[in-house]
């Protein structure tokens, strides 16, 4: 069960996105999945290459898509693993229609997003994610907008499964992306993972000073859908851990009348051209 590939990153040296990938890496280990089981799905961005550095199957997709790739790819095998990834940019910018409705879909994906803060494969512009006064080559006087709440969004949006992590904790990273392949259901882990080349102001010192682990905070529940809102709100989303977790409700697939019976990647395809043109009819 090993992960890893002979493709050597490029990213910058003391990019976040190598502990992610090592993070992924060591989960999809630990939960005894063999790479042939595995498929990753990436978006575009500094972080989009990550599908061609683990040993499984990977799909570098286009920007913003990678959710509609990986949700198709777990409809049509209900055995495959699926993870997606991608940046920031990638799922909150271009991508953000997608990231809601997966969340509220509900199928059983997990999302990792390697959230550094700004567009690093572009060379320094400003993402959803930036900070209100962040200055970039885009915005020379400051962000004028207030940055983007994912975690709050994801809550509000019906997540099943919400986290966080760090990319220097790689400990609590890969026990977070465990449990979210674990999770049955739509699992999104949002990585604080710093682009040391670009963005000068989270920096890994910067998050170490303002991150709280949700395991410090004395009887915190991640089952409390309101503790979690409220929570992430008092502490602007700086936290670490799972946040929230919905044990209950079905995934999306296990919802279509059917699916669990006859996965789609099975079905016996060598259809004369009567039968297709049947099934066709079907649809029509
Ligand atoms: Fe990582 Fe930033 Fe370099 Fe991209 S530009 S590889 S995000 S450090």
């Amino acid at each position: 069960k090993d992960f890893r590939n002979s493709v050597k990153p490029n990213w910058c040296p003391g990019c976040g996105d190598f502990s992610v990938q090592a993070a992924i890496q060591r989960a999809a280990a630990n939960v005894g999945i063999e790479p042939h089981e595995l498929a990753v799905v990436a978006g575009i961005g500094c972080s989009g290459r990550i599908a061609g550095y683990i040993n499984s199957y990977g799909f570098h997709g286009i920007h913003g898509r990678a959710l509609p790739i990986a949700q198709g790819l777990k409809m049509a095998n209900r055995d495959l693993n699926v993870i997606a990834s991608g940046g920031d940019g990638d799922g909150f910018a271009i991508g953000m229609a997608h990231t809601v409705h997966a969340i509220r879909r509900n199928i059983d994906v997990t999302y990792v997003v390697m959230d550094n803060q700004i567009y690093g494969l572009t060379k320094g512009q400003t993402s959803p994610r930036s900070a209100q006064g962040f200055i970039t080559k885009s915005t020379p006087g400051g962000a004028i907008e207030p940055s983007l709440k994912p975690l709050e969004v994801a809550l509000s949006a019906g997540a099943t499964f919400v986290a966080q992590g760090f990319s220097t904790d790689i400990k609590e990273l890969t026990a977070l992306i465990e449990a979210g392949i674990q999770h049955k259901g739509f699992s999104f882990i949002n990585v604080f993972s710093p682009c040391v080349t670009y963005n000068k102001i989270n920096t890994y010192e910067w998050f170490k000073e303002h991150l709280t682990k949700l395991a410090d905070i004395e009887g915190y529940d991640a089952q409390n859908r309101e503790l979690a809102m409220q929570t992430v709100m008092e502490k602007e989303g700086l936290v670490t851990g799972i946040i929230y977790q919905d044990l209950e409700t079905k995934s999306y697939q296990e919802k279509v009348p059917g699916y669990s019976e006859q996965p789609l990647s099975e079905l016996d395809m060598n259809l004369s051209e009567g039968q297709f043109n049947d099934l066709v009819k079907e649809f029509m």
